[in-house]
This record gives C-alpha cells, structure tokens and sequence, in this order.
C-alpha cells in the first residue's frame, strides 16, 4: 500500500493529510479537520494540478518579458511541456492585463494570460 502526507491548501490551518492508496484506489484518508481536507487529498493524490506562473518574450515592448500564469491550474504533468511551448511564444506590445497570450495551452482547455500591461517602444 502506498501512503503519501499532503499538506491541505484549502484554508491556513495547513492540516496534514495522509492519504494510503493501493494505486488509484484510495483506502484510508486521515488528518484532516474538516471535509474539504478530504476532498483536497483526493484531488492532490489523484490528479494534482498547478497554477503556473511564468514569463514570455515580448517583441517591441519596453521590457523585454511579459509575466503570464494560467488562468486556472493544470495538471502537475504538463507543466513541463507547457513551459516548452510558452519558450517558444513570442508576443507583440502593447499587451493588456488579462490578455490571452495562449488559448488552451497544450490541450488543457486552460487559457494563458498576461498578469500585468506592456507598453510599445515607440
Ligand atoms: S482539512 Fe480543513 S481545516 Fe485542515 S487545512 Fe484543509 S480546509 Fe483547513
């Protein structure tokens, strides 16, 4: 049986949880103080997922790197090929808060997005 302790995000208490699984298949959660440690375990053990905050290069702006992040988390295996693919994206100024700077990247149906205004040169 495998066992693994995850410390529950969702509030600030930080709980550690520890969740025995054979597999995929859960056993036996504990040390949670209330059920959304339940669920955060779950999630964690079985599909963990990330924000990812990262910078992409920006074509005649007044800097040089954009700051982007996920607009929701994706799963903790692709952010690898995610980072891949942002290095290779270069974008045009001026670029606007919130603007999509990738649209569903690597298939995750997560949009990638400027977290903050670049100006243009000129
Ligand atoms: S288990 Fe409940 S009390 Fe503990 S950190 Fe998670 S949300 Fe907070």
């Amino acid at each position: 049986m495998d066992q693994r302790t995850i410390v529950c995000l969702s509030c600030p208490k930080g709980c550690r949880v520890t969740v025995k699984a054979n597999g995929d298949d859960i056993k036996d959660i504990s040390g949670h103080e209330c059920p959304q440690g339940i669920e955060y375990a779950k999630n964690e053990y079985l599909n963990p997922t990330r924000i990812l905050p990262t910078t992409v290069r920006v074509k005649n702006g007044q800097i040089a790197l954009v700051p982007v992040k996920t607009a929701a988390p994706i799963p903790k295996g692709k952010i690898g090929e995610a980072m891949q693919k942002l290095a290779e994206v270069e974008v045009e100024a001026p670029i606007k808060l919130g603007q999509v700077i990738v649209e569903n990247i690597v298939e995750t149906g997560v949009d990638v997005v400027a977290t903050r205004s670049i100006k243009a040169k000129n």
